[in-house]
């Protein structure tokens, strides 16, 4: 059916920049304080109250701006967009119009097309188009749940007014939902990396917008659709997906595509108009009066590169060349600042990359995952994590003992060493020692030796499996191959 549909998307991201105090006044950022309780004159738009740049959103927004490799405007304007909204007290908010922070960018950004089972296939890049970056403040809450006579009361929680944001524009130029899902993911972790911004979508200090269209292959743009209430980056790409389909649907049945805002509902699996957008808004955007023209010297934009880590591209790419491994263990590894930390550490202590890396990958991770925690909180130091993949590759304990030591300094957070001694878990790699244990398998194996010594090869697994037994599992299976071979000639 979607032949020769194509799918056209935008994304907005707003990103709610990780500073202590407001974009304009001395208020708390706070989460979770007492409604209102975080407010003064100036976010409460009372008449005749200033606005004064705090300076850390701005570096900040620098911080966001060269993590996607953008260029900063050594001089951009606030202005004042006006609408009204009961959230919004001032009846405008102080945001950026015609000269903005950053405008005119392009991200590259690697991504793949998925399998059913949702495995991704051959990651390409892919350059997206980034309009522009500005900032702006955020607006305040209205509250619908939860408090007295909601029924005839809506509440306004004015905290969050004056939070400072980074608005993220792209140009159209996605064309199926698991790239607008690789692009938001490349965004998220560039901003959390640098420490601009919490990026959490389901905290909300992270919020994506989504617009999408469809029109047939070379026909020119459909009717667009915007798309909201995203709070995770899984629930877009499935928005995406089902907006995509109900307009094919729609347009193949002869019907229009109305210009509206729909909000995404999980639980339903769908998506629902909230308002219709026919009547384009005009926000009569103006400079603000009260803010001077936003100044800032190369020399402040390269003491923000300066002071910024290694960006994850270049830490991704630095581990294939640098540790051998392949893109997939690269991308895996820099998923997420401290867990390639921990891997570059691991792999040090270990001596041996690409072994810290599987050991990480295969294992740790799932730890991780089971116990519901984050890389940086992992209870396995790095140095430990080398320990153990040196005493699997120094033939002191086997690699399925090793699973269970790991498994042990995960829950105990013991250390590797202390583990294999308690449980005198030492492997048994001496071959005289490997020879005599034969000796006695055999001797105590009379009829299984004639036939196997009688052409039944077959045999050779039942000595090793007896051999194993004598040794309470601590042989090491490659010297008792071995041994094993050399001894049943005769
Ligand atoms: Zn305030």
């Amino acid at each position: 059916m979607t032949n020769n549909w194509e799918t056209v998307i935008g994304l907005e991201i707003h990103a709610q920049l990780s500073t202590e105090s407001k974009i304009f006044c001395s208020c708390s950022t706070k989460f979770g304080d007492q409604p209102n309780a975080n407010t003064c004159p100036v976010c409460l738009g009372l008449p005749g109250a200033l606005p004064v740049l705090n300076w850390r959103a701005v570096e900040l927004g620098a911080r966001a701006a060269l993590s996607l490799g953008l260029r900063i405007n050594e001089r951009s304007i606030f202005s004042r967009k006006n609408y009204f909204y009961p959230d919004l007290p001032k009846g405008y908010q102080i945001s950026q119009f015609d000269q903005p922070f950053s405008a005119d960018g392009t991200l590259e950004i690697m991504t793949a097309e998925r399998d059913l089972a949702g495995h991704a296939r051959n990651w390409t890049p892919k350059t997206v188009r980034i309009t522009r970056l500005h900032l702006e403040e955020d607006a305040g809450k209205n509250v619908h749940e939860g408090l007295p006579d909601v029924d005839r009361y809506s509440y306004i929680d004015l905290n969050r007014a004056g939070t400072p944001l980074a608005e993220i524009v792209t140009e159209p130029d996605f064309r199926t939902s698991w790239e607008a899902y690789d692009y938001v993911n490349h965004v998220r972790r560039a901003l959390l990396w640098v420490g601009a911004s919490e990026a959490d979508m389901e905290k909300g200090n992270l919020r994506c917008e989504a617009n999408v269209s469809v029109r047939r292959t070379g026909e020119g743009f459909g009717t667009k659709v915007e798309l909201k209430n995203l709070n995770s980056v899984r629930f877009m790409q499935r928005a995406i997906e089902f907006e995509v389909e109900r307009q094919i649907k729609a347009l193949e049945a002869g019907e229009r595509v109305m210009q509206e805002t729909r909000l995404w509902d999980e639980r339903a699996a769908e998506t629902r108009v909230m308002r219709s957008k026919e009547e384009a808004h005009d926000y009569r955007y103006f400079p603000e009066p009260d803010l001077p023209p936003l100044l800032v010297t190369r020399e402040f934009i390269e003491e923000v590169r300066s002071a910024m880590p290694e960006l994850p591209e270049a830490r991704r790419q630095r581990f294939m060349e640098q540790y051998d491994l392949s893109f997939s263990d690269a991308s895996q590894l820099t998923s997420d600042r401290a867990l390639s930390d921990y891997y570059e550490a691991a792999a040090a202590a270990a001596g041996n990359p690409r072994g810290a890396a599987n050991w990480i990958r295969s294992e740790l991770l799932r730890e991780i995952e089971n116990a519901g925690i984050s890389a940086a909180e992992c209870p396995v130091a790095p140095d430990e994590l080398g320990a153990l993949v040196r005493s699997i590759d120094d033939g002191t304990i086997s690699g399925k003992q090793g699973k269970e030591v790991l498994s042990e300094m995960f829950a105990t957070g013991k250390s590797a060493a202390a583990i294999i001694a308690e449980r005198g878990l030492v492997q048994l790699s001496d071959s005289g020692e490997i020879d005599g244990v034969i000796d006695e398998v055999m001797a105590a194996s009379p009829a299984q030796l004639e036939q196997y010594r009688a052409g039944k090869e077959a045999l050779f697994g039942y000595f090793v499996g007896q051999i194993m037994k004598a040794s309470k599992g601590k042989a090491n299976p490659k010297v008792v191959n071995e041994r094993l071979k050399e001894k049943l000639k005769g």
